[in-house]
């Protein structure tokens, strides 16, 4: 008997409709290109590349391992604006990616693991912020930290480093929280709330002067790492917002204050247009610098994550061109009949899966999570560390009374990150930080 193949109502053969089903699911990810650029006038900005690295934390290392697979893979880009001197920028680079993937249990889904990483990130910034305070630094630093899982992107927030998303079809996203306190109304009410003061410099009396500062201690930001000699209600507790791309992609910026303070971000995304990563992101510092002139430390990182190589139009990939290909033109525009059989590009559709910028750790910690696997029962929820059943202080501030740990009455911290917590949310009164209270003679330069 003659085998014909099947076909069906496009005339598209049963078998190459299956071998593109297969061919698509290897394909999946996208390919991530990056640059980064800087003008530094304090040597206090830092950045971090790392566009292939394993899920699980390494030893003795700062990232998870560079040989990952490329189904484990994630890629994490982030910039740490220190303040200060660079001691707290220079830790929580060395420290924070462990911190945040060691808070994530062990085989988990991709799609579990992409739900626990918002929890994960919170855990990992304060984990940071409480090591760091034992180091008897003075310094501090804004961290804004991008996590690249799929076409799932993820960025974690303190301070007023910014990163912004412009989706292939040309909408911009705003991915960061501002934590200046001039910018940020309901973190004044937080940090009075929470026994600081804010106010702006004032001098004899006179009207004040300069930006909203929070006192003791004289900074302009509401949420940091580090600071350890300034208020505990100066917290590490991240903004955190997860979106998924459609796979047409789409352009980060991730930019220190020296970027935003002189450009729009319209402005930074119309220079960077047709150009590649490595271009846009030096062309961004240059304008920067060029319109106010080098006041500040200012660092950019450009990232695009674009349709992977195999699935992009030919005819347009001239090496670098090909991405100048993809920025000049919506997903929709030019596609080639070729490209469309495919569908490699889908319509431009950015979902906004996550967004949380609260305080509270027993809001953060407490994320309703598909399956139970996902807390690690007899852990910390912040450092990790193991306690024996019915050891730990439930955030939400109920002791439990059997030895059985009932995972819906944690997750749990231990005795040590339970008094940070209550130091975050203002109920210490005596507090270990070294407090400074002349105001008229020492504040942070931001
Ligand atoms: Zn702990």
């Amino acid at each position: 008997m003659e085998v014909h193949a099947e076909v069906d109502g496009s005339g598209v053969p049963l078998a190459v409709l299956l071998k593109r089903e297969l061919h698509n699911q290897k394909v999946e990810k996208p390919d991530i290109l990056f640059g980064e650029a800087s003008k530094s006038k304090k040597g206090e900005d830092f950045t971090f590349l790392v566009p292939k690295c394993h899920r699980s934390p390494a030893e003795g290392s700062i990232v998870g391992g560079e040989n990952a697979s490329d189904d484990d893979a994630i890629s994490v880009f982030a910039i740490f604006d220190g303040h200060n001197g660079s001691a707290a920028a220079i830790y929580t680079r060395e420290n924070l990616l462990n911190n945040v993937l060691a808070a994530i249990p062990p085989n988990l889904t991709s799609e579990e693991w992409t739900a626990a990483l918002p929890r994960a990130l919170v855990a990992g910034f304060v984990k940071t912020d409480k090591d760091f305070q034992t180091k008897a630094a003075r310094s501090g630093t804004t961290v804004t930290f991008v996590i690249i899982d799929g076409w799932v992107v993820t960025v974690a927030s303190v301070g007023d480093s910014r990163c912004i998303l412009e989706s292939a079809e040309g909408t911009v996203y705003f991915l960061s929280a501002d934590h200046r306190l001039d910018a940020n109304e309901e973190e004044v009410e937080r940090v009075t709330a929470s026994g600081g003061e804010v106010g702006r410099i004032n001098i004899a009396g006179g009207a004040g002067i300069g930006p909203l500062r929070c006192w003791p201690g004289g900074l302009c930001l509401s949420r940091s790492i580090g600071d350890v000699d300034v208020g505990e209600f100066i917290v590490p507790v991240p903004h955190v917002k997860q979106v998924k791309l459609s796979n047409a992609g789409g352009r980060l910026v991730i930019a220190s204050d020296g970027v935003w303070d002189a450009l729009r971000f319209q402005e930074a995304l119309n220079y960077t247009r047709g150009l590649p990563a490595e271009a846009a992101a030096n062309r961004i510092v240059k304008e920067s610098v060029t319109s106010k002139g080098l006041r500040d430390d200012t660092t950019c990182i450009v990232v695009d994550i674009l349709p992977p190589e195999k699935l992009s139009p030919p005819i347009k990939r001239h090496g670098k061109g090909g991405i100048i290909a993809l920025f000049c033109r919506r997903p929709s525009d030019e596609m080639s009949e070729d490209q469309i059989d495919r569908g490699c590009l889908e319509p431009d559709v950015v979902e906004e899966i996550y967004e949380e910028g609260s305080a509270m750790l027993s809001q953060r910690l407490n994320m309703n999570y598909p399956s139970g696997n996902m807390f690690k029962l007899h852990a910390c929820a912040v450092c990790q560390l193991e306690m024996k059943p019915g050891e730990g202080i439930s955030v939400h501030g109920n002791v439990p009374k059997h030895s059985r740990v009932d995972p819906w009455g944690g997750p749990f911290l231990c005795s040590s990150c339970q008094v940070k917590k209550e130091a975050m949310e203002g109920k210490l009164h005596s507090t270990s930080k070294n407090i400074i209270t002349q105001r008229l003679y020492f504040y942070r330069g931001c």
